[in-house]
């Protein structure tokens, strides 16, 4: 499943696969965007910022119980929604890092991120020791 190419992109004095990490992000947003489509739609004034649907079940007001559990099950939705929300944007800005040249480098300092890190979140928008 992992591929290396014979000559990697070099970023500063550092030498990661670039190209490796921009597909892994350009994946997980697919798989991000998709299961967000699943359980909300984009907010249509703000691209960026996605609605969780009320769940879509035909019930009388007086049933108590029910109107309960659809009220658990948007608040379910609401935090998956939040959550996947949150990573989508996290990998978004590491996709502009891709393409501005500034990805795998640490802000703190303008020094390589780890490249196990990269591995484990190829997200990571900083280095182990300044990780927040
Ligand atoms: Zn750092």
């Amino acid at each position: 499943m992992l591929t290396y190419r014979a000559a990697p992109v070099m970023i500063k004095s550092m030498t990661i696969n670039l190209d490796y990490f921009q597909k892994l992000l350009e994946d997980e947003k697919v798989r991000l965007e998709g299961e967000l489509g699943t359980i909300g739609r984009r907010n249509p004034d703000a691209p960026e910022d996605w609605e969780v649907a009320k769940p879509d079940m035909n019930i009388a007001a007086s049933a108590q119980d029910e109107v309960a559990d659809v009220d658990e099950e948007f608040e379910n939705r609401a935090s998956v929604e939040a959550n996947l929300e949150e990573r989508l944007r996290d990998v978004d800005k590491a996709l502009e890092r891709v393409r501005h040249g500034t990805y795998g480098v640490c802000p703190e300092g303008n020094h390589p991120i780890e490249e196990a890190r990269l591995r484990a979140n190829p997200a990571a928008s900083t280095c182990i020791a300044h990780a927040k």
